[in-house]
């Protein structure tokens, strides 16, 4: 088998949740474990949701907490953490040479002609959704709009026919209908990829054997699974990971005051406990033992203990875990 390689890719949004850094650990653990090697990815591309600062917090947070990234001019290497604001070339290249290989095409459509396309298909209930009116251009055709200076997008070009399943770690087989899959836009007009897009680049470039992250990314992962196979790479282990809501089901907030690691931190909470407290949110080593070391939890790690159910965040407990350090 070849060397374990996970990483942890947040996109620098705001604050860091404490469900992301769980996230990161979970990956750190699980590489550690093997013996492998990992990576630290920010996901900057949609400029949109771009905060500044978020970048500087996620670093902060990660070094604070003891994972560490195994990349980097920081650690001695020559790469990362890897920025993917710094790599669109790398992306646009590939989504030409999906092109090349048909798994993707040009569109020229305009806004106007999509806005009215979401507008007929909305008035008859459907959901709204490319109709490929770019997918049977000649290249000829193409080429005269490339050299006319015609805004562009590369979309994914998804057969509409049968079905797409891929096995996760932890939820088991997802099968979706490939007609219910859109040709998403891959490279905008502007020349930045899509998220999903790098994510799957730079997922094969950095020869990541295992995806951890939230399952909010579960029904999009078909999608990741056919660029994939266009390109014939290889894919990942998925290991999707439940939310952590409160106990009235609602999700932890930030206005609240407990969200982010900072919230828990300015409440006087230590770090490894909160540490320690995550880990067992949603994953169980088996056995009573309730208090760990960052590396006895290296050590006990596995996926199969990861949880499928949403991980119930109890202050109660993570007060009691502070008392114990
Ligand atoms: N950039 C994504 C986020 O911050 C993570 C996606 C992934 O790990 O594949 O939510």
């Amino acid at each position: 088998m070849s060397k374990v390689r996970t990483r942890f890719a947040p996109s620098p949004t705001g604050y860091m949740h404490i469900g992301n850094l769980r996230t990161a650990l979970y990956a750190y653990l699980l590489t550690k474990h093997m013996g492998g090697d990992y990576i630290l990815r920010i996901e900057d591309t949609d400029q949109e949701r771009y905060v500044d600062g978020a970048v500087d917090l996620i670093y902060r947070t990660l070094k604070e907490t003891g994972i560490k990234h195994d990349e980097g001019p920081d650690v001695g290497g020559d790469y990362g953490p890897y920025i993917q604001s710094e790599r669109r070339n790398i992306y646009k290249e590939y989504a030409e040479k999906l092109v090349e290989l048909g798994g993707a095409y040009y569109c020229f459509c305009d806004k106007e002609r999509l806005d009215k396309l979401k507008e007929a298909q909305l008035a008859h209930k459907m959901t709204p959704k490319y109709d490929g009116c770019c997918r049977g251009l000649s290249k000829e055709e193409i080429e005269e709009k490339l050299k006319a200076g015609v805004p562009y997008v590369i979309r994914q070009k998804i057969d509409p026919h049968g079905t797409t399943s891929f096995e996760d770690a932890v939820f088991g087989k997802i099968t979706v209908e490939n007609s219910t899959l859109d040709d998403n836009v891959l490279l905008k007009s502007d020349g930045l990829p899509t998220y999903n897009f790098a994510n799957v680049v730079d997922d094969h470039l950095m020869h990541i054997t295992h995806v951890i992250r939230g399952n909010e990314y579960l029904s999009s992962t078909p999608k990741y699974n056919l660029l994939y196979q266009a390109f014939g790479w290889e894919i990942p282990t998925y290991i999707h990971v439940s939310p952590i809501i409160k106990e009235n089901g609602k999700k932890l907030s930030k206005r609240e005051g407990d969200a982010s690691y900072e919230d828990f931190i300015n409440k006087g909470y230590l770090k490894d406990a909160i540490i320690n407290y995550i880990a067992l949110l949603g994953w169980s080593p088996g056995g009573d033992k309730e208090i760990f070391t960052m590396d006895e939890l290296i050590e006990n790690f596995s996926i199969d203990g990861i949880s499928k159910s949403p991980a119930v965040f109890d202050e109660k407990k993570l007060s009691w875990l502070n008392g114990e350090y």
